[in-house]
């Protein structure tokens, strides 16, 4: 996640500190494996960066409560209690968008959020302590924003993850069941409208619908063991087994 910014080149073995010659790490050596896993995290610390447009509004992802993410600290798929605001990977891939692998750096080193800063591979305790503490949500950024907040709340009850979740799993036991689907549908018709009603009416920079609304749910949803299909007349859904 982190990587320092003109550490000296790795010296030989020999003239490692008795440490490194001992096999014990304890300084960063660039490999770039941490920034290469994801974008980090942020926190309240982070505020300030954002909002002086030091972290652009639009390299952030927001992953809603209730999303189902793969956590790389605890390096397994978890449902997230709560939002996290994060650094977008680069198109699919799960790398930093900040990562630089030609020179093994980062491009806003000086400006690197909190998680980044504490992060020592060799020793993941600092982190550990910070990690799940004063996460950064998107109402500290945006909660004055008057009309934009709003519309935010009206999405976040429209096409919220936890409802969305418990409806496709009674859907699963209560197979077919016209209601759910719709309901299913109608989140999924809604978060789609919103997103194109943003960019084509408003104005809204399309790069940033990931931080104000989350990815959207027709990419998401498969995640909850449910194909989504674009038909002529509306949205279908197929239950996987
Ligand atoms: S912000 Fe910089 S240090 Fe942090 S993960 Fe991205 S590239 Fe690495």
């Amino acid at each position: 996640m982190s990587t320092p910014q003109s550490p000296p080149a790795i010296p030989p073995a020999d003239e490692r500190p008795a440490d490194s010659r001992s096999g014990a790490q304890t300084t960063c050596r660039r490999c770039g494996t941490c920034c290469q896993k994801g974008g980090p995290a942020l926190h309240i610390e982070d505020a300030a960066r954002v909002e002086q447009g030091k972290i652009p509004l639009r390299s952030l992802l927001t992953l809603r409560t209730g999303e189902r993410v793969y956590d790389n600290v605890r390096a397994a798929v978890t449902v997230l209690d709560r939002e996290v605001i994060r650094i977008k990977g680069r198109g699919r891939l799960p790398v930093c968008r900040f990562y630089d692998a030609d020179d093994r750096s980062c491009r806003i080193y000086a400006q690197r959020p909190l998680e980044c800063r504490v992060l020592t591979c060799w020793d993941t305790s600092a982190i550990e302590r910070i990690y799940d503490h004063n996460r950064l949500v998107r109402k500290d950024l945006l909660g004055g924003v008057e009309g934009l907040w709003e519309l935010i709340e009206v999405h976040e009850s429209r096409c919220n993850h936890v409802k969305l979740a418990a409806r496709i799993a009674q859907l699963k036991q209560s197979t077919p069941n016209r209601t759910l689907e719709t309901a299913i549908c109608e989140s999924i018709a809604y978060d789609r409208q919103m997103r194109m009603l943003c960019v084509e009416k408003s104005g809204v920079d399309a790069r940033l619908l990931d931080f104000l609304f989350g990815r959207p749910l027709i990419e998401t949803i498969g995640a909850y063991g449910i194909a989504v299909r674009q038909a002529e007349n509306g949205i279908r859904l197929r239950l996987r087994t």
